[in-house]
């Protein structure tokens, strides 16, 4: 414990004058075992680099417009095959139906869709889907597609990634969520996704959209067969990238989910809070450039994404209507907030809950 007190205390002198942590240091950090010790620290950096005591929300709507999916991750809970029982693949009629329907009884200002690799449905299924939704709900923000949704594009369409971003762009496409980026290391990917592109290919994408001026989120997937090493790896990679384009909002960590995946038949278990809480604060010290580091309540659950917030976490993604890849994976924590439970929830953390849309700007905030 001597040397982790010490280890933190360097890491600590660091912080305060302002030298960039490196690779030892994040290493340090997740072999820790001062949790509480490790929190304040993420808190502290999070208050030296960004400030204050506000906690960010967005109201949502979740929407998944298939799940027939080619790639078959080990992973996931959520991809279908054509012919399985379960599987669907909505019109972008239906879907915009469903979208206006929804937004008429709760006003959510973004729009969150992500989708299997479906090999049965052309480039221009999701041109006119962004097309759609945007003439049918101008005002709302739409966050659409991973990097390996937009790598299948354009290996539908036959051009390149920044060509397939420019046509979603032209059409109303507003933003990427992060997905798709699982751990970067090619042996991790080799183990939990053999079928999806390599790691530069999801830079690429990103690295293409913020050229465009398209903002972009950012991910890890953790708690499966990776190393601390290849977390560290992961987070510098993310570090690199925003050093050189800085168009990730947020980075948002995604606790690998085992229910329904070939791992729980592996006997695999849910990762536990203090490696949340870990994973959390490793990151807000190590992405010393990305200004929003999220607490997903869904996946966590409210009471500890709550404690998160102490641990460097200042957003807690929002409302997320009908979330279903979690949910598919065995999260409990239910599919929707209702603004006022977010706010009752961010409040009693002891901070400042903010209404923010999709791109940070701030709504309406609770004093
Ligand atoms: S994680 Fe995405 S790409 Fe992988 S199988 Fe599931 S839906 Fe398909």
């Amino acid at each position: 414990m001597a040397v982790a007190v010490d280890t933190l205390q360097e890491i600590r002198e660091k912080l305060e004058v302002g030298e960039r942590l490196d690779f030892d240091d994040g290493l340090a950090l997740f072999e820790t075992d001062d949790l509480l010790g490790l929190g304040e620290l993420a808190d502290l950096a999070r208050r030296l680099r960004s400030g204050g005591d506000e906690v960010f929300f967005v109201q949502n709507l979740y929407l998944n417009q298939t799940n027939v999916c080619r790639v078959k991750c080990k992973f996931c809970a959520f991809a279908k095959t054509r012919k399985q029982e379960g599987a669907y693949t909505i019109t972008a009629d239906e879907l915009v139906e469903d979208a206006a329907r929804q937004h008429a009884a709760s006003g959510f200002t973004e729009i969150h869709i992500v989708n299997g690799e479906n090999p049965h449905v052309d480039f221009a299924f999701y041109v006119d889907t962004v097309r759609r939704l945007h003439e049918a709900l101008p005002d709302v923000h739409l966050k659409m597609y991973t990097a390996s949704e937009i790598h299948h594009m354009s290996k539908l369409a036959g051009i390149s990634h920044r060509d397939v971003l420019r046509e979603l762009q032209s059409a109303g496409l507003g933003s990427l969520p992060g997905g798709g980026a699982e751990i970067f290391a090619q042996r991790v990917r080799r183990l939990i996704a053999p079928g999806k592109e390599p790691a530069e290919d999801w830079f690429d994408v990103h690295e293409a959209a913020h050229g465009l001026g398209i903002p972009t989120h950012c991910t890890m997937l953790y708690g499966h067969v990776e190393t601390y090493e290849e977390r560290v790896d992961h987070l510098l990679r993310l570090r690199e990238q925003q050093d050189r384009t800085s168009g990730f909002l947020a980075f948002i960590p995604l606790a690998f989910h085992p229910e329904n995946t070939v791992f729980e038949r592996r006997g695999w278990r849910f990762t536990t809070g203090a490696d949340d809480l870990k994973v959390i604060a490793v990151s807000r010290l190590l992405l010393d450039n990305v200004p929003h580091v999220k607490a997903y309540w869904i996946m966590m659950g409210l009471p500890l994404a709550q404690v998160a917030l102490h641990f460097g976490a200042d957003d807690v993604q929002g409302t997320v209507a009908r979330e279903q890849i979690f949910q598919a994976a065995g999260a409990t924590s239910g599919t929707e907030q209702k603004i006022s439970e977010l706010v009752r929830f961010v409040r009693a953390a002891g901070r400042i809950p903010v209404q923010r849309d999709t791109l940070y700007d701030e709504l309406r905030r609770w004093q």
